[in-house]
């Protein structure tokens, strides 16, 4: 789960991180009266959405009076962002965050991830702050430092020594960069977060450190112990599609193939996406109806599915275990009675009633069905589909 800017920031204001003042708005004609609220000269007018790359996208802009911050506001509140993160098609902005402008001496670069190879967090720093972190990566990678945390013994001063190294900093400031990471480190392990990016966090012209960009997301399967941080989630920010799928117990992840998958089991679903690349076809989803595959949860899958234009074609792959594989069958009948299936279908039933489901799909003779003998029949049948 994402957060946005304004969400990081308050975590990171309780955990003592210094950032600008700020409120939020979502009517421009509001701008104004925040901003003298929030006090200062002058001011930052940024779009609050799941994206990095706002600036570039003209969602983040420098308002030098109170007229620029109206004027500003007005401007991004409502454009449609485009950002290298949001794709083509951009993201509505719907909330504003107007920030007290910071005057900047330096932009570091520093984030918090998990790092699967060695099963630790990993700290990424870099001097290169404010800019695109991937091009550092890929452009100068020795300006960029990796320091792996071991969790059981969690972040001390000399992994912060060593990031004030990086940054190329004094004895003093070496003191207030390992404070602020400090904190940042407790919040990632306290709120069980598996990312924090702080993109820059700058050094003022008094010798102050400030988040200036915040970006956090979280791991879903410890929300519940978090309500604040649940509470926070902005469903405008998600794939409608998913959300739906949600609501019916699916796991639905949208890809950009044309070949749909329904498939019972998160394992199941993996191996199903592999073997439909084996056969050089693009899944267009992952989908698992989980233990539930029923007449219902298939027909909604289908659903969901063909609401995606690039679809072609369906490999359903279903393994009866628990499920019996005629129910399943005659569950896919009746999704098609149902819901307008304008695709071929690729059928692949095992497992319980194995034969009997086979029976029951040949004889109702439906001119779109086309039935799987194994899993590598089905993958090659609806690639084929796919191709039309
Ligand atoms: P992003 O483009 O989505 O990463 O949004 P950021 O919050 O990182 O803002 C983009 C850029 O705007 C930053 O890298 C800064 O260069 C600039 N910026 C943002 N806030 C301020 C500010 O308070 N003062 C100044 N001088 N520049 C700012
Ligand atoms: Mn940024």
């Amino acid at each position: 789960m994402n957060i946005h800017e304004y969400q990081a920031k308050q975590i990171f204001a309780d955990f003592g991180i210094p950032v600008q003042n700020g409120k939020i708005i979502e009517n421009a004609e509001n701008a104004i009266s925040a901003a003298k609220e929030i006090g200062g000269k002058s001011w930052v007018v940024k779009a609050q959405i799941h994206a990095g790359g706002r600036g570039k996208g003209g969602g983040v802009k420098f308002a030098k009076d109170l007229e620029a911050v109206g004027k500003y506001a007005h401007e991004i509140l409502g454009m449609n962002l485009v950002t290298h993160q949001t794709g083509p098609e951009g993201k509505l902005v719907q909330k504003v965050y107007i920030v007290e402008a910071v005057d900047i001496k330096e932009e570091y670069y520093l984030s918090i991830l998990l790092d699967r190879a060695t099963e630790m967090p990993v700290i990424i720093a870099s001097a290169e702050g404010g800019m695109d972190i991937e091009k550092v990566a890929a452009e100068m990678p020795e300006k960029i430092v990796k320091i792996q945390i071991n969790p059981l013994i969690g972040f001390r001063s000399f992994h912060g020594r060593m990031i004030a190294k990086t940054f190329g900093l004094n004895a003093d400031l070496t003191k207030k960069v390992t404070n602020l990471v400090a904190s940042l480190y407790q919040i990632y392990v306290q709120k069980d977060a598996n990312m924090i990016e702080v993109n820059p966090l700058v050094l003022t012209d008094d010798d102050e450190f400030i988040a200036l960009d915040a970006k956090v997301g979280f791991d879903d399967n410890a929300m519940f112990k978090h309500k604040e941080i649940a509470a926070m989630r902005d469903f405008d920010e998600e794939e409608p599609t998913e959300l739906e799928a949600d609501k019916y117990g699916l796991s639905y992840v949208k890809l950009d193939g044309n070949v749909g998958c329904v498939v019972n089991g998160a394992g199941l679903a993996m191996s199903t996406m592999d073997i439909v690349k084996h056969e050089n076809g693009e899944p267009a989803n992952f989908l698992d109806v989980g233990g539930k595959a029923t007449a219902e949860t298939v027909a909604k899958s289908f659903e969901i599915i063909l609401k995606d234009p690039n679809v072609k074609a369906i490999f359903v792959n279903i393994f009866g275990g628990i499920v019996r594989c005629d129910r399943i069958a005659n569950g896919i009948l009746e999704a098609t009675q149902k819901i307008n299936v304008n695709v071929p279908l690729v059928i692949r039933l095992d497992g319980t009633n194995a034969k009997e489901a086979s029976e029951i799909l040949k004889k109702a003779n439906i001119q779109n069905i086309i039935t799987a003998e194994s899993m590598s029949d089905g993958a090659k049948k609806v690639v084929a589909a796919a191709r039309g």
